[in-house]
């Protein structure tokens, strides 16, 4: 793309405590796009400090889906060997604990934070109290102003250990966001008191992880949801007391399900590899994805990811909710799957059928000829499923609807015909043409026509008198298959 531009830096930072949400997704593909259109790099940081929650598992999905979108890494961790990769390491937070501490010691030496001891209980009551009194429940630590000599001389004597918790008071002012998606934000300093950096164990919070992480990451551009905006305040009062200038922000827009409200895994999938499962292609993913919350300048509704590169910038972000359309989604996918050549299609379904326990031709020029036939019909790689499983079960049965058909007193000399004309031909498959004519010959020689003909002979075919036209599957099933399945049929007589 445009020249290489190494003050451009982004990241996506995953907990990595479940699955990728799509909303995950979305912010580590803007983020991925900005990076490209810039020439920039995009950072994948871990932010694991809560241990408990964790996981080395939801780590490699996470990972594994971010690669399957195809939104490689500049550095983070290694997507193989999960081991760091990159300058600006180690990219998971629970392995840079001793530089949160340096950190932390710095700003408590500053006089910048304090040690806290308020128990919880006190914490609580305080809580209540302000709420009694209709004021913020915001902590009033009598410790604030405690030397950090005296506090360091409590704990050695008490043997206990405070919280770290960052001073607000002298910080009467505005702090303002541009953001670079919602406009100026502002945050009075009043709308936080005094919170915590550090707790009681040495664990540090997100907010202050966050600004050490960025900074020291030299993250230019932190593109987030709008969830994080709130933190943003916390966020800029430690850059400042570090002495940082804060990177520019740029909180993206909720994504809503159809009802408007926040899109929600009680309504339906909300993960990348549910998506996946499905049959989605990952380029039909991205693009949709893409136009939750931002816009091509001619809008245009199906880019690639060189288009997406191409044409992605900030201005075009909406700050307003962008509605989860699943069957937009649909429709998109569709379109992308009958844009692929159907011998790369193939490989896209195969995965699928491989599941479905059907008995699939090997040669390649039968596999594109049925997907010739069947890809107009397939919004989801999962649909070619119920679409190869009429001619290529591995057992051939006859429905219970079937039993209609059957019983008329003309099916059976249908049938037998259907039967001696098939015996009597030496070609393995028969072309449209092919099958039309001969089904002429069964009519003529029957004297039957109408659906008292073809619904005896759907049946022949596929084992039960609804489905795809003849003419379509007769071609995909070889001699062989037509005269056991015609006999199969004629036995029940
Ligand atoms: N770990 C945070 C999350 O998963 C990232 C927050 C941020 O981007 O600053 O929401």
């Amino acid at each position: 793309m445009s020249v290489q531009n190494n003050k451009i830096r982004v990241r996506f930072a995953p907990s990595p405590t479940g699955y990728l949400h799509v909303g995950g997704a979305r912010t580590a593909l803007f983020n991925y796009l900005f990076a490209h259109h810039q020439g920039g790099q995009f950072i994948i940081r871990i932010e694991d400090t809560d241990q408990a929650r964790s996981t080395e598992e939801s780590l490699k999905i996470i990972l594994h889906d971010l690669k399957w979108l195809g939104l490689e890494w500049n550095e983070g961790p290694d997507s193989e060997n999960l081991q760091d990769r990159g300058q600006h390491g180690p990219y998971y937070q629970s392995r840079r604990l001793a530089i949160y501490s340096q950190y932390a010691q710095k700003l408590l030496q500053e006089g910048k934070a304090y040690y806290c001891f308020l128990s919880d209980e006190e914490i609580e009551a305080q809580r209540a109290k302000a709420i009694q009194d209709g004021r913020p429940p915001q902590v009033q630590s009598p410790y604030e102003t405690w030397s950090l000599e005296q506090a360091q001389s409590y704990m050695k004597e008490k043997d206990i250990k405070g919280v770290v918790r960052f001073k607000t008071r002298s910080l009467k002012k505005d702090y303002v966001v541009p953001d670079l998606i919602r406009g100026e934000v502002r945050f009075p300093s009043d709308m936080v008191g005094d919170f915590v950096l550090l707790r009681s164990d040495g664990m540090p919070v997100y907010n202050f992880c966050c600004v050490i992480d960025d900074a020291l990451m030299e993250i230019s551009h932190v593109l987030r949801a709008e969830e994080h905006l709130p933190n943003t305040l916390r966020q800029l009062m430690i850059y400042e007391a570090c002495g940082w200038n804060p990177p520019a922000f740029g909180h993206m827009s909720l994504i809503l399900n159809e009802e408007r409200q926040k899109l929600s895994k009680r309504q339906g999938a909300v993960s990348c590899a549910e998506f996946r499962e499905m049959g989605y292609l990952p380029e039909a993913l991205n693009n949709f994805l893409a136009l939750l919350g931002w816009s091509s300048p001619q809008g245009q509704e199906i880019l690639s990811m060189e288009e997406l590169i191409q044409q992605f910038t900030l201005d075009r972000l909406n700050p307003a909710g962008a509605v989860f359309d699943v069957k937009k989604l649909k429709w998109m996918n569709s379109v992308y799957l009958r844009a692929l050549p159907e011998q790369e299609l193939w490989q896209r379904v195969e995965p699928f059928l491989a599941k479905a326990n059907l008995e699939l031709p090997t040669e390649m020029e039968w596999r594109i000829r049925a997907l010739k036939v069947f890809k107009t019909s397939m919004e989801v790689l999962k649909d070619a499923e119920e679409l190869f499983r009429p001619i290529c079960d591995k057992h051939f049965f006859i429905s219970e609807e079937a039993q209609e058909a059957l019983a008329w007193e003309s099916s059976p000399v249908v049938l037998k015909s259907w039967l001696k004309n098939l015996e009597a031909r030496a070609q393995d498959y028969m072309t449209e043409e092919e099958f039309v004519a001969l089904q002429e010959l069964v009519k003529n020689e029957s004297g039957v026509k109408g659906k008292h003909l073809f619904m005896p002979l759907r049946v022949a075919v596929i084992g039960k008198p609804q489905g795809a036209e003849l003419k379509i599957l007769v071609p995909l099933l070889n001699l062989k298959s037509l005269i056991h399945r015609a006999q199969q049929v004629l036995n029940r007589y």
